[in-house]
């Protein structure tokens, strides 16, 4: 195995499936399995996951909501996510534990950095609910925070599409893949993989980046074994 220890981020829309809103079982099902690929290879996994298939702080504020509120609903939106992430996981036999950055102790534990490294430690996988904790900040940020402290050895950003592109592959058919490419070069051609708190924060922790294609089966096992079928974003 290539990684030990990955941070997977998923996407709240990932969790919608071919739906428009909310969450897809079929789909949580898929991505159980997946993850199980790895954990069965002995690689820890933990998980940070999305709210935007519920709700996001920036659409709210849009519409006149108070920007802090909205986010207070976005991050709760991330626990509920977890909390179905993790009911599919212990479905496929596999133990978890959701840690919370807001305080919501009857559903989730509290974040807390040393017992969600010994929970990897035992197998299980973890999945940090709750965003930062803080509004004005996205689950990416979320993500590369968590996996610099805990040490994970790179950020998995599994998404629908298979990469980073000189351009949106869905809108530009010329749009050529890159196989691997720098922090520099991503925040010099302006593309779009974090926003730029969390790419930034990643960049200045060397903590490596893949993005791949998330809902093809067996792609999860395939990078933690190093083949190159995303982008790695690296120093
Ligand atoms: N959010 C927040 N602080 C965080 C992470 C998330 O306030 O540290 C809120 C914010 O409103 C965001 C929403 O939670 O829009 C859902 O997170 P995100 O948009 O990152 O989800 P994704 O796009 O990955 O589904």
């Amino acid at each position: 195995m290539q990684y030990k220890r990955i941070l997977l981020k998923l996407s709240g829309e990932a969790l919608m499936g071919k739906r428009q809103y909310g969450i897809d079982p079929d789909r949580l099902a898929e991505y159980a399995e997946e993850i199980k690929q790895v954990l069965d290879k002995g690689v820890e996994v933990a998980i940070v996951i999305g709210g935007g298939n519920i709700f996001r702080g920036v659409a709210g504020a849009s519409r006149g909501m108070d920007r802090v509120q909205g986010d207070h609903m976005g991050m709760l939106a991330t626990v509920i996510n977890g909390l179905a992430l993790q009911s599919a996981l212990e479905e496929a036999g596999i133990q978890t534990r959701l840690q919370s950055a807001v305080k919501i102790n009857e559903v989730a534990e509290p974040f807390i950095r040393r017992r969600a490294i010994r929970h990897l430690e035992k197998g299980r996988v973890v999945i940090f609910g709750g965003g930062t904790g803080n509004p004005y900040f996205t689950t990416d940020s979320a993500a590369v925070l968590r996996a610099i402290e805990i040490h994970a050895d790179v950020i998995l950003k599994g998404t629908r599409v298979d990469g980073i592109y000189t351009s949106d592959p869905e809108k530009d058919s010329k749009a050529v893949k890159f196989d691997f490419i720098s922090f520099e070069d991503v925040l010099q051609k302006g593309l779009k993989v974090m926003d730029t708190t969390a790419f930034t924060l990643s960049q200045e922790n060397e903590l490596p980046i893949i993005v791949f294609d998330m809902n093809k089966q067996g792609n999860l096992l395939k990078v933690v074994e190093g083949e190159n079928i995303g982008t790695t974003v690296n120093l």
